[in-house]
């Protein structure tokens, strides 16, 4: 017998549910996923005293022995505070109920500890809610990028989403715009470099896209439907990683110019997703796509378009546009010499990311 060309091992999530109410089914999905008693539960400063709380009550009224603990940073400090903590109480698995700080960092400590996670996200700021990417920084703020297993469950519920701050969805539809760019990218780099990557990984990373650009006006309102297309978007970028083996193609260009703004600008305020969106207006229009719709779309749904929104000087966007290409090992539309500086600055006035 001929021995297999190909053995694609993909692990996906147990169970997925979401919609309105979701969150009451949390404690059934964690009886049905197996045996797992002992939890910690790490949740964030806001949402945890309304729906860590409410989490922590109904799981316990279950029978769970669940412990809590409040992440306030997504730093390497407080990543080792929470990874202390998970130990030192016996849990057996880690649920995180919060937004895209709290999903990194119990995502990360469930990986370093061998166990698995639930995800129960309270916001989509970003992609990560259902992906097995890891993104921390390390103590001298430099990305870590690790590969995970996805999530066991995730538990979204659309009514605690739709409350979110605004910011945090327009976010999450940034991240997720930028799968118009890091496609692309992921076909260049095949066809270049003749890179792997699955025509199937990139169809749902693709079609990720087109789901929230179809529904900005209804996510700009926190709309039912708007809510809904953001975390299934959300959903299926992490199912694109899991079954891609890697995040190749839900991160391009547009993540490396995210990646770089962190270095060279650490003191920002601006968020991942804010970031990512800002990149794929400028990714765009090199890989000769509709820009101005890029823009137009983030606009909608009140995501930052430029610097100034962005609260990012000018010539800190020029440096991450020129150490954009070599912040990871992985070919764009930046290529390997990355820009000139002539071509950064033109890139970012056409644009209108930098007056
Ligand atoms: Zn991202």
């Amino acid at each position: 017998m001929q021995e297999a060309k190909w053995v694609h091992e993909i692990d996906l999530p147990v169970k997925v549910v979401t919609g309105s109410g979701a969150l009451a089914k949390l404690p059934e999905v964690l009886e049905v996923l197996g045996s797992y008693r002992t939890l910690a539960l790490l949740t964030g400063p806001t949402v945890g005293p309304v729906v860590g709380k409410r989490v922590e009550s109904s799981l316990s009224s279950y029978g769970f022995e669940v412990h809590t603990h409040t992440i306030t940073a997504s730093d390497a400090e407080a990543v080792s505070e929470a990874e202390s903590f998970v130990r030192e109480v016996g849990a057996q698995l880690v649920v995180a109920v919060g937004g895209g700080k709290v999903i990194d960092v119990a995502k990360y400590v469930a990986h370093q500890l061998g166990l698995r996670f639930v995800s129960v996200p309270t916001a989509v700021s970003h992609d990560g809610i259902a992906s097995p990417a890891i993104s921390l920084k390390d103590v001298n703020g430099y990305p870590v990028s690790k590969f995970a297993k996805p999530p066991l469950a995730v538990v979204a519920d659309t009514d605690v989403i739709a409350q979110a701050p605004h910011r945090l969805l327009a976010s999450g539809f940034g991240d997720i715009i930028g799968k118009i760019t890091s496609v692309r990218d992921a076909i260049l780099a095949k066809k270049i470099k003749g890179e792997y990557v699955g025509d199937y990984s990139l169809a749902l990373a693709r079609m990720s896209a087109a789901m929230v650009a179809g529904h900005a006006e209804a996510i700009a309102k926190h709309e039912p439907e708007g809510v809904s297309a953001l975390v299934e978007a959300a959903i299926s970028c992490g199912v694109a990683m899991a079954i891609a083996g890697s995040s190749r193609p839900c991160s391009g260009s547009e993540h490396n110019f995210s990646h770089a703004l962190d270095l060279v600008y650490p003191d920002k305020k601006s968020l991942h997703g804010e970031q990512v969106g800002v990149g794929t207006i400028m990714m765009a229009y090199l890989h000769g796509l509709n820009w101005r719709r890029v823009q137009r779309l983030l606009q909608t749904v009140g995501a930052p378009t430029n610097c100034e929104e962005l609260g990012i000087p000018p010539e800190a966007i020029i440096r991450a546009l020129l150490v954009a290409h070599r912040v990871r090992n992985r070919y764009t539309i930046l290529g390997e010499g990355g820009l000139s500086e002539t071509a950064a600055w033109r890139l970012a006035r056409v644009t209108q990311v930098i007056p």
